[in-house]
């Protein structure tokens, strides 16, 4: 017998043909690309603005600056996402301050938030972790009557949405990525901030070139976070199917779902009301993950684990304070959390195998 070809965890070579020689297509023409891709990104979040920016680490960091993050200002944010949601406050040398998440959406547990503020408050910065809103109901609540800015870290989430509302319109800023990984993928690095504020957007767009609305005056002190327009000709071409590739991988959600239910050890994502999940990781919780993961490995089946250290127990963040057992929830799911493959390409007959073959780990 033939044994079956492994299933990866995401394989980028299987985006197909046709979409292929588009790029090619568009890359010829890439001159105009960001200004239009920054119109066309806006128009399908319904938001006002879109400046595009080098990665999605830098649209948090300029969104850091553009909020007037300081040295000695706190920004609260979740101790379970991607290390940029916290290195960017760490690289203002500003604190983080972390708020430990809800156990069955794994984003930052809003009934806690209130009691994290305090004087020094600069920012309330919520992750749509996994292609899912974290609750953006009570956080907006909270950070309206407490007057503080929320920046969306909504890197993971694009077209994601809570009750109608686009992750990424609702805070007064948001962060997207464009890493080639994340559900829309450039072929490199790129990035966006969004907003409805008319003064932010053209901050960011100032900050985006060292600070210089006009060539060599400099009103402030900014980078260069400038996308490439190679990226905005990549990213333009694929814009028109994000809606589909994000429909595809619901319903191979759906399907994981409907083929592990009933199966006593597995715990499986679940999308909060109102929310609209996106399911850029489909993360179960098994409580052997890492003989799981193995059994899995030895199918031929890829996993994977974001993220297995929560930030506040990073070597490079021991000067905040924070020990084991700080955040039990973030460490809890640190220690269970596993990645199944999910990607619009994976097909109907990889998911059932996948299933399978974790049905048969946990048996
Ligand atoms: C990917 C990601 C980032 C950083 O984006 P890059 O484009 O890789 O710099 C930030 N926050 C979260 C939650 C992410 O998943």
């Amino acid at each position: 017998m033939v044994p079956a070809p492994p299933i990866p965890m995401l394989d980028l070579t299987r985006s197909d043909e046709t979409l292929k020689r588009k790029i090619t297509g568009a890359v010829a023409e890439i001159w105009p690309a960001v200004e239009s891709f920054e119109k066309a990104f806006a128009r399908e979040l319904g938001v006002e603005h879109a400046v595009f920016v080098s990665s999605g680490t830098d649209a948090l960091l300029v969104a850091l600056i553009a909020l007037g993050v300081s040295p000695g200002d706190e920004v609260i944010t979740s101790p379970f996402t991607f290390f940029a949601s916290a290195s960017t406050v760490a690289r203002l040398c500003a604190r983080p301050v972390f708020v430990d998440i809800e156990p069955g959406s794994f984003n930052l547990d809003a009934s806690r938030l209130e009691g994290a503020i305090t004087p020094r408050t600069r920012a309330i910065q919520p992750v749509h972790l996994y292609g899912q809103c974290a609750d953006m109901e009570t956080i907006l609540e909270v950070a309206k009557r407490r007057k503080i800015p929320v920046l969306e870290d909504a890197c993971q989430a694009v077209g994601a949405a809570h009750q109608g509302r686009a992750a990424g319109s609702m805070g007064l800023l948001a962060a997207f990525s464009f890493y080639p990984t994340k559900n829309l993928g450039a072929a490199g690095d790129a990035g966006a901030v969004t907003t409805n504020d008319d003064a932010l957007a053209e901050l960011v767009a100032s900050l985006r070139v060292h600070g210089s609305p006009h060539t060599y005056h400099h009103e402030r002190v900014g980078g260069n976070f400038r996308m490439d327009a190679l990226q905005a000709a990549v990213l333009s071409a694929k814009l028109p199917w994000l809606a589909v590739w994000n429909e595809r991988r619901r319903a191979l959600a759906a399907r994981y779902a409907e083929l592990l239910a009933g199966a006593g050890r597995v715990r499986l994502p679940a999308e909060a009301s109102g929310n609209r999940h996106v399911y850029h990781q489909y993360v179960v919780r098994v409580p052997n993950r890492d003989a799981v993961r193995a059994r899995l490995a030895k199918d031929g089946i890829s996993t994977a684990v974001f993220y297995p250290v929560p930030l506040h127990l990073q070597e490079c963040f021991r000067d905040l304070g924070y020990r084991e057992g700080s955040f039990p929830e973030a460490e809890r799911a640190a220690k269970e959390v596993l990645a199944l493959p999910v990607f619009p390409e994976l097909s109907d007959e990889e998911v059932e195998r996948v299933s399978a073959s974790l049905l048969a780990a946990l048996a």
